[in-house]
């Protein structure tokens, strides 16, 4: 067969795990010929005859260019040659279905059953075809980077996250040393290390999942020389989509500062967590850990975040929240000084809540207002994305008082945009050094 794996043409950080995946399939059990496209094909791709075509989906704010690609990719293959899955398929498979006319897989691909195929293999579980993306890049780059899997699944059933539905059961472990030796020996070896578990905290054999990571190559300090220069590069581990703070003990955390961990991510979804989160980044800065960054979630409706219910969050909750980090930076350092130990740094990550159906990025929480909203975009697209726990950095941007925050937030655009930007500018170098 000559296979089209497709990606809509969004701006997405990581590669396409799944078609990757499936590209794995198709070559090594099937021997067919496969090609990956982002977006239509270019006059660069091949000119023959394609016999099925896989179209990846991923955020429902995506829905248009969604659908214009699936729609486009009926157009290169006969009926019925056209499969779609990942994120929004399996969170809107009717909706979609209606759409397209065509029915989405939903959920995990764990059988190939599901592609009408006899061989009953596992694809999820296939280590995914590093060369079909050899002509694009991405913020995670799939030339220097091992992106596997430890678990799978979470089972905490948050009312805002779409892991309930994508991999409903929790998988407490799966060997990466196999995942990164064949992908190793298949498409060569790469600098660092991203794992995709929902929640690898929860796993009983955290340990057994720590000692794999050293033995891979990528214990605290790690170097790997660098073929092109030949010099030592720094290696680094990140757990991408965190790290459940109630389930961060001293353990785990001292087990975690043994491993090359660039990054620890651990959430704050809501201000009613303050107690949880900062019990956690206590746990975590004492253990070693010295770079933090979190995701703070605003914008929300009442949600139940780990089987609790939360009242939906307001201006002043985010505020407080990235004001939180900030003071703890202040007295974590403090001490470091003393100690003569290096700067922790908390990163902060406003983002913005919509419901796991929602077809564009416009839902507004209970407690806020579009404009609201728009100026929070705003500061944020000032401030780069990232709130520095710096306090001159944090000030300026973020306002020193809530209520000076709230007041921001009221204003028109511009005022927002001349005040901030010269003066941010100005702090860059100063207040981050
Ligand atoms: S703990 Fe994290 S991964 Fe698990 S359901 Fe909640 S938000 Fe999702």
């Amino acid at each position: 067969m000559n296979v089209l794996l497709i990606e809509p043409p969004y701006r997405n950080n990581f590669p396409p795990l799944g078609l990757m995946k499936i590209a794995a399939y198709h070559r090594d059990f099937r021997n067919d010929f496969v090609y990956f496209s982002k977006g239509k094909l270019t006059a660069a791709a091949p000119q023959i005859a394609w016999d099925r075509v896989y179209v990846t989906t991923l955020f429902t704010y995506e829905w248009r260019r969604t659908v214009e690609t699936i729609e486009y990719a009926k157009t290169l293959v006969p009926a019925g040659q056209v499969f779609v899955g990942g994120i929004l398929a399996s969170l809107m498979p009717e909706e979609l279905a209606v759409e397209t006319g065509i029915t989405p897989m939903t959920g995990l691909l764990t059988d190939s059953a599901i592609l009408g195929f006899g061989d009953r293999v596992n694809i999820d579980r296939l280590t995914p075809d590093y060369s079909i993306l050899n002509h694009i890049s991405y913020k995670y780059p799939a030339e220097n980077t091992y992106f596997v899997s430890a678990t799978k699944g979470c089972g905490m059933r948050c009312g805002f996250c779409a892991v309930q539905t994508l991999e409903p059961e929790y998988t407490p472990y799966i060997s990466i040393a196999e995942q990164v030796r064949e992908a190793e020996s298949r498409y060569g070896a790469r600098q660092n290390l991203i794992l995709m578990d929902n929640n690898v905290l929860l796993s009983p054999h955290f340990e057994r999942i720590i000692e794999d990571i050293i033995a891979l190559g990528f214990g605290r300090g790690a170097m790997r020389i660098n073929p092109q220069t030949g010099k030592p590069n720094r290696r680094y581990v990140d757990f991408n989509q965190g790290l459940d703070a109630n389930l961060l003990t001293p353990q785990k955390a001292e087990l975690l500062a043994k491993i090359a961990l660039k990054t620890a991510r651990i959430a704050f979804d809501h201000i009613d967590d303050a107690d949880k989160y900062l019990t956690a980044i206590r746990i975590a800065e004492s253990a070693g850990l010295d770079r933090l960054s979190n995701y703070i979630l605003f914008n929300t409706t009442e949600f139940s975040g780990k089987g609790t219910p939360r009242r939906a969050d307001t201006p002043h909750d985010l505020w407080e929240r990235l004001r939180l980090n900030v003071e703890f930076a202040e007295s974590a350092n403090a001490r470091r000084k003393q100690l003569g130990l290096p700067r922790f740094e908390a990163y902060s990550y406003p983002m913005r809540y919509a419901p796991l159906n929602a077809t564009n990025r416009d839902f507004v929480g209970n407690n806020w207002t579009a404009q609201e909203l728009k100026n929070v975009n705003l500061m944020r697209q000032l401030s780069k994305g990232v709130v520095y726990s710096r306090r001159p950095f944090f000030e300026t941007a973020w306002g020193a008082t809530a209520e000076e925050f709230e007041a921001r937030l009221q204003l028109p655009r511009e005022c927002i945009e001349h005040g901030l930007r010269a003066k941010l500018s100005q702090l860059s170098v100063k207040a981050l050094v």
